[in-house]
């Protein structure tokens, strides 16, 4: 009997890896927003059609890429951000897997523009379903543009598997404030169909939550700021007056990214003890700073969970923080009445 292992093809084992990465449109979102923030921008836009479904573009202007570069951004395992494993517990940047474009790349039609600073001229590629069909030089503002279309378009099941246009535009919106929330520095916008969603100028943390989350959130906001040896805390609990009944507002960063933690969502709930009315849920949008080593967050593609070291510890400093806060600006309990 002959041997019957054989290596996949790279486009066949790209759109495995796909089906990890990429959920829905608002995963190309995340990971496009991620990279142009690696790349440095200072001014982000993204166009979506169809909730995505049709198109998506997202136009920076970082620091674009070389010829070279370009072609090697679609390759799986291709990244210009970590180069030893040891780097992975240093990480500075959002990517290090190298896979998000060519993921993508293997389940769309995706066109590439990009030009570097003092480069005359940009590289244009176009690739679908893993093949590049197109390559030449082109003129382009300095920065990278990055069309996504037809999503899923050789993968039918999960392309009937995406809900309505307003489910889809909603989980993209949500992924835009998580980015646009962890940089208020960077300018984006957002553009559906022809209609803006967002039009976000730079700004600070305050000035960045209420431009998304509209004016009168600005008197909600009660400021959190602790610094321990292990662990910097800044941003703001919503007083509890204004809990809600949905868990809408709710924000954890830890290093300038995302994340989602059950268990340090349990530590704010703790410091809110006795002052929220029952099933309501505090709003909160806390920057928590630790040192990279101390975390692990390759634990799943799309990087949202971390493991932290000490979780114990952070959860008691949490706490702590967020009462200390809720006390001095003196967040009277509420009245039994009020129940
Ligand atoms: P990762 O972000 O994990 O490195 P990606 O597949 O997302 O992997 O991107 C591959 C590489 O392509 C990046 O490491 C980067 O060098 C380059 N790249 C991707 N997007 C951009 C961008 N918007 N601007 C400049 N370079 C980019
Ligand atoms: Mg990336």
């Amino acid at each position: 009997m002959s041997d019957v292992i054989h290596l996949l093809p790279d486009h066949v084992a790209n759109q495995i890896a796909a089906g990890e990465v990429v959920q829905r449109p608002a995963s190309v979102i995340k990971e496009l927003l991620e990279n142009a923030i690696d790349a440095k921008a200072r001014n982000i836009q993204v166009f979506i059609k169809e909730a995505g479904k049709i198109l998506i573009k997202v136009v920076d202007d970082g620091v674009g890429m070389s010829i070279t570069d370009a072609r090697l951004s679609f390759e799986r395992h291709a990244t210009s951000k970590i180069k030893t494993a040891e780097d992975l517990f240093q990480l500075q940047t959002k990517g290090f897997r190298g896979e998000a474009l060519a993921s993508i790349a293997a389940i769309a039609h995706v066109e590439l523009k990009t030009k570097r600073e003092g480069d005359e001229i940009g590289t244009c590629i176009k690739i679908e379903g893993s093949q590049v069909v197109a390559q030449e030089p082109c003129t382009t503002a300095t920065g990278t543009s990055l069309t996504v279309k037809n999503l899923f378009y050789n993968i039918p099941a999960r392309r009937n598997f995406l809900k309505s246009d307003t489910v889809e535009t909603r989980h993209i919106v949500d992924e835009f404030q998580r980015v646009a929330l962890a940089h208020p520095n960077i300018t984006f916008t957002l553009v559906h169909n022809t209609g803006e969603l967002f039009q976000l100028p730079s700004a600070n943390y305050r000035q960045r939550i209420t431009n998304i989350f509209g004016g009168k959130t600005n008197e909600k906001l009660v400021p959190v700021n602790e610094e321990t040896e292990i662990l910097t805390i800044s941003g703001f609990v919503g007083k509890p007056q204004f809990a809600k009944r949905t868990r809408g507002e709710q924000f954890f960063f830890v290093n300038d990214r995302f994340i989602k933690s059950p268990y340090l969502n349990h530590a704010v709930t703790a410091a809110f003890e006795g002052l929220l009315k029952d099933n309501a849920f505090p709003s909160y949008f806390l920057y928590l700073k630790v040192d990279p080593k101390s975390i692990d967050i390759n634990i799943h593609p799309t990087k949202t969970e971390i493991k932290f070291d000490d979780e114990h510890a952070l959860y008691a400093i949490m706490r702590s923080a967020i009462k200390h806060s809720l006390g001095q600006f003196n967040v009277a309990p509420i009245l039994d009445f009020d129940r």
